[in-house]
């Protein structure tokens, strides 16, 4: 199954792509990981990509589609994927819409939140480095504080999650990818979900939408 998880910063593509891409048995491919991991790293694509992300500017589409070109070419990624933060532009749709050939989207869910339960979910969460384990102070906390649960890696917070750039990414997310919820709507593979409730209810409304019993 080939789904792409829509929505803005703080909807819980991260969340609920991991659950969805294990219990799918494919990998979950998040553009935004793979660049934090270039920009860590400092190769060539993490200096290239570093001052946008930062600034929470979108990074070329070139640049992206070469990352999802690579990354859906590996073997993992034959029989579907689980796509987190990727298309972020209808360029960036059309083309994943090339690459896949004949083979098509099967679902994009489109996870439904307001701006204000956004930013205050973004001010509360908290990242794993070793594991990528994703936590809410509210919602979502680590049994022991600040530690994560998984592997007993220091918590962190992400450097583009503080107010001044989440104001910037909500604005880029309305003019750049918003556009791709009428996209997906005319190829009939969209189902909005209400991503406003706690992490269970909407994991049971992504299940919904993708016609399967939750799990
Ligand atoms: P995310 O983790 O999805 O919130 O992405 C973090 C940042 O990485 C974004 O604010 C962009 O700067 C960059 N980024 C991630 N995915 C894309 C994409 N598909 N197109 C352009 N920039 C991206």
């Amino acid at each position: 199954m080939r789904v792409v998880l829509l929505g803005p910063p703080g909807s819980g593509k991260g969340t609920h792509g991991k659950r969805l891409a294990a219990s799918l048995g494919v990998p979950l491919i998040a553009t935004g990981d793979i660049l934090r991991e270039a920009i860590a790293e400092g190769t060539r694509l993490g200096q290239a990509a570093q001052e946008d992300v930062k600034a929470g500017r979108l990074v070329a589409d070139a640049t992206v589609l070469g990352i999802i070109e690579t990354r859906l070419a590996q073997k993992d990624a034959a029989n579907g994927f689980v796509l987190d933060g990727f298309p972020r532009t209808t360029a960036q749709a059309d083309g994943l819409a090339a690459l896949l050939g004949n083979q098509r989207v099967d679902r994009v869910v489109n996870l439904v939140v307001p701006a204000e339960t956004v930013v205050r979910r973004l001010n509360d969460r908290w990242l794993c480095p070793g594991c990528g384990a994703i936590y809410n102070t509210a919602t979502l906390p680590p049994k022991a504080e600040g530690v994560c649960d998984v592997c007993g890696s220091r918590l962190v917070q992400r450097a583009d999650d503080r107010p001044e750039t989440v104001r910037a990414r909500l604005e880029v997310y309305e003019r750049e990818t918003a556009p791709l919820v009428v996209y997906y709507e005319r190829l009939g593979a969209l189902r909005n979900v209400d991503a406003s409730g706690s992490p269970d209810q909407v994991y049971e409304g992504v299940q919904r939408a993708l016609g399967k019993v939750a799990a």
